[in-house]
């Protein structure tokens, strides 16, 4: 034990020798940081590294991940070449089968999506399945994909060799140290502490694994993450058992099969998972398994033996059962903690950690050297996390479905089913009485579509239109053509305070806040490369005082860039004042009308108009309305304390019986914003955008006194003409197929991008994608003029339009009516 020497001070802490800890001190080396400590409380593998099957697949459900997947996968190939360690790698492909049609659908969606970079990937029919996997059962199988570049690894040889190659950069590896606390000072981290002293360090990365959520709590930071069983067995050898096989997955019986040295390994990914260590993970879990549970595998081994019917006479020689971490979302936790500064994490791999490890320490280290993420890393950031999130029981529940998502269908608006109910709106229960269908976002309820009386508010999802595609159209249509009342008390709201709010928000606001009491400002915020953090509303309340509106879903990370980026001797105080508040939203041709029978304010276009916000009473209360839309119709959104905001609803519903007020869900005022065009923040613009190419430089505000982050970066982009890459609107030119997202863009058989989100345009008569389209003379007008457009969905392409103007309502005069 004394043998060991602990330094005292390195740049780089990282806790945890599992892979991905490995990973991050090899990537931190590369990029020539050699004052890295890597600590492990046991030995390297020893959590849950050492027992995982080792498939190292690369097409993941966005295209970032895919591409962090491939790296991987790129890095194994070559990693004992350059460390002299054998890794067990194998490129032998995987060979993902569907047995519906669906299913089937969905692999080919994945196939498209992968294509847009050139990760190569067939889809196969029965025949050449049988070619690759003979020992298959194919007569329901209705095809598959191939992804020849799959891999397969030995995790512990790989996580060695990691350590081999991170030790080779300068990297210390510890083993036998066990963190017992991050040390911090000023909300930074500092160093940590060790039963063998204290390390002071520049950086803390918790790579702790199952342990990380613990390893941050004791530093006040959330890591919602919950430990999982997860089985596999192996077979008795099988004679004559070709070891070329690719990696087999069949997802609809949640099952995949490796071949292992003669034998087959079946693991499985069953849905109703076993939640585990509810008392905290044991301090000396080390090289440990969890007892078997026949029962609750047989029955995916009795498909399994139906499926690969040689399974019937070969006896089963391991049943393997070991820990794993589960997140709410299924994707893992990546990034600096915005509890505490220098403080980064990655920590919840969700069963897929061998082949994750190789890009997300790749992209976490150049995270932590840069001082950014080097890529849009938003499915995977920690600041997604709400804080309830790390409450147990919610965990404990919610984690029993993650583990079955890996494999269950990844259908279109799916929503969870465990841990509902968590953050209801004022309204939840009005809404729920008049047939909404809800759906979850940061932990709250929110009403999708409305359920006609006698239709059963639930989803029948499919990748086809879906069972509430016409109710949606009917909400859709009632915002276009009469009136429609939307709850969206989910948005985050916060109050910025003091006498220094002004000049706080010019600096961080791309457009202009020095605005008068009363206005509204839509407005981006930019990093220093120009590239857009947030998408969002000011409002100024008074000359000290604003009011900022954005997506639930973003408010952790919003409100962390807004107090990080407020100087600490300035007179400016941020406050989240997000459940104060319900918000509804009166939109439509007809809500002037309907909004003056419950309030005596003048609502007029002369009186009130676009971009203007004012107290104004309405029903027994007084409501903050803003006249601004997020679906391209005249309309107000209404500020209500919350207390007061089922009095006003109800009040809105009776005068709107007059106006066959119609009750609107999420899915209606996404439809009817993509018609607008109107950019979502998280698929259409991300930190990887900027507004010159999001068409969004209308909003930025180049000569106002005090410089906006990202205003000379901006300013460069801006030089030179048209930008290469423009956001841009499509329509399907046939009314049937449907967009998502993520779907390939062809012009005169040459792809030129994809869409970043998707939906239906009931006024405009097809699919609308948003998407960046790229061509080195400029993505111009002329350019788009052109018939060529195609989409590829799931392998077949439709023809398309593009547009740089919104297709509805291109010169916004119904916003402004
Ligand atoms: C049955 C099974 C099969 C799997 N199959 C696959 C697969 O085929 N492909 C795939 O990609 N993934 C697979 N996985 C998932 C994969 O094993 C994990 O995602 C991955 O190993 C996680 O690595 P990690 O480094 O985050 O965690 P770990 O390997 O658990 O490493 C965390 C380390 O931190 C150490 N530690 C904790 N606390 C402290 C402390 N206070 N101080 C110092 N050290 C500390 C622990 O001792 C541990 O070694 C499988 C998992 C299971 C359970």
């Amino acid at each position: 034990m004394n043998e060991i020497s602990l330094p005292g001070h390195a740049r780089v802490v990282v806790i945890g020798g599992g892979v991905v800890g490995c990973s991050a001190a090899y990537h931190l080396t590369k990029l020539g940081w050699s004052d890295v400590l890597l600590l492990e409380r046991g030995q390297l593998t020893c959590g849950t590294t050492w027992h995982a099957a080792g498939l190292v697949g690369q097409l993941r459900a966005t295209l970032n991940l895919t591409r962090l997947a491939q790296y991987t996968t790129d890095l194994y190939a070559a990693l004992e070449t350059e460390t002299g360690l054998a890794t067990g790698f194998v490129q032998r492909g995987s060979l993902g089968l569907a047995t519906h049609d669906e299913r089937f659908e969905e692999l080919k969606r994945g196939a498209s999506m992968a294509r847009t970079f050139g990760l190569e990937v067939e889809t196969v029919g029965r025949d050449e399945i049988r070619r690759m996997w003979p020992l298959v059962e194919t007569r329901d199988i209705v095809g598959g994909v191939f992804l020849p570049k799959d891999g397969q690894t030995n995790p512990t040889d790989t996580t060695q060799a990691l350590a081999r190659g991170a030790r080779m950069g300068g990297a210390t590896i510890l083993e036998g140290v066990k963190v017992t606390q991050v040390l911090t000072k000023d909300c930074r981290a500092v160093g940590v502490a060790t039963e063998r002293g204290d390390v002071a360090a520049e950086f803390v990365v918790d790579c702790g694994g199952m342990w990380g959520r613990e390893i941050g709590a004791a530093a006040g930071v959330n890591i919602p993450l919950h430990a999982c069983e997860h089985f596999y067995v192996v077979t008795e050898p099988i004679p004559d058992l070709p070891n070329t096989l690719p990696v087999l997955r069949i997802p609809d019986e949640c099952a995949y099969y490796k071949e292992d040295a003669g034998r087959l390994l079946l693991g499985a990914f069953e849905p109703n998972a076993k939640p585990w260590g509810m008392e905290g993970i044991p301090e000396d879990f080390s090289f440990d398994e969890l007892p078997a549970d026949f029962d609750h595998f047989a029955p995916v081994l009795e498909a399994a033996t139906k499926r690969v019917p040689i399974l019937e006479n070969t006896g089963i020689r391991t049943f393997f059962n070991g820990p794993e971490s589960f997140t709410p979302d299924v994707r893992y936790l990546l990034g600096e903690a915005p509890e505490l500064a220098n403080f980064f994490v990655a920590c919840g791999f969700n069963s897929i950690g061998i082949q994750s490890a190789g890009g997300a320490g790749k992209v976490l280290s150049e995270w932590i050297v840069e001082g950014r993420p080097p890529m849009d890393l938003w499915d995977v950031d920690i600041r997604r996390m709400m804080p309830f999130q790390g409450n147990r029981r919610y965990l404990r529940e919610r984690v029993s479905e993650s583990l079955g998502l890996l494999y269950d269908m990844h259908w279109p608006y799916r929503q969870y089913v465990t841990a509902r109910g968590v953050r209801k709106s004022i309204l939840h229960d009005r809404l729920a009485e008049r047939g909404a269908c809800f759906g979850e976002v940061a932990g709250w309820e929110r009403a999708n579509w409305f359920a006609p009386a006698g239709v059963e508010p639930q989803y029948r999802y499919s990748y086809k239109r879906q069972n509430w595609f016409a109710y949606a159209r009917a909400e859709h249509m009632a915002v276009r053509e009469g009136v429609g009342l939307f709850d969206q008390s989910s948005f985050a709201k916060f109050l910025v305070q003091g006498r220094d709010a002004e000049a706080v928000l010019q600096r961080i606001c791309a457009n202009d806040v020095g605005v008068e009491p009363g206005r509204v400002v839509y407005t981006q915020w930019l990093n220093e490369r120009g590239c857009i953090e947030a998408d969002l509303t000011v409002t100024r309340l008074a000359e000290d005082r604003y009011q900022i509106v954005t997506g639930a879903a973003s408010a952790t990370r919003d409100f962390h860039w807004l107090t990080r980026h407020i100087p600490p001797d300035s007179h400016c105080i941020a406050t989240d004042v997000t459940s104060a508040m319900a918000v509804l939203a009166v939109m439509g041709p007809d809500s002037r009308s309907l909004l003056s029978q419950v309030t005596d304010a003048d609502l007029s276009n002369g009186a009130f108009t676009f971009g203007a916000a004012r107290e104004i009473e309405i029903g027994y209360a007084k409501a903050l309305a803003q006249r601004i839309s997020y679906v391209g119709e005249l309309g107000w959104e209404l500020y209500v304390p919350t207390e007061f905001a089922p009095g006003v609803f109800d009040a809105i519903v009776v005068a709107g019986e007059a106006f066959g007020l119609g009750l609107c869900g999420m899915h209606a005022l996404d439809s009817c914003r993509i018609e607008k065009a109107y950019r979502h923040w998280g698929h259409d613009v991300t930190d990887e955008d900027t507004p010159v190419e999001a068409g969004l430089a209308f909003a930025c505000a180049f000569d106002k006194d005090i410089p906006f982050i990202g205003r000379d970066a901006l300013l460069l982009r801006r030089e030179g003409g048209p930008p290469a890459r423009r956001l841009v609107q499509l329509l399907l030119r046939d009314p049937e197929p449907l967009l998502y997202g993520n779907e390939p863009v062809w012009r005169d058989g040459a792809m030129v991008g994809r869409t970043t989100s998707g939906n239906y345009g009931h006024c405009l008569g097809g699919a609308v994608g948003l998407g960046y389209l790229r061509h080195e003379g400029g993505v111009t007008a002329d350019w788009l003029e052109s018939e060529a457009f195609e989409i590829e969905i799931a392998g077949e392409r439709f023809p398309a339009r593009a547009s740089l103007r919104p297709l509805y309502d291109p010169k916004a005069e119904r916003i402004k009516a």
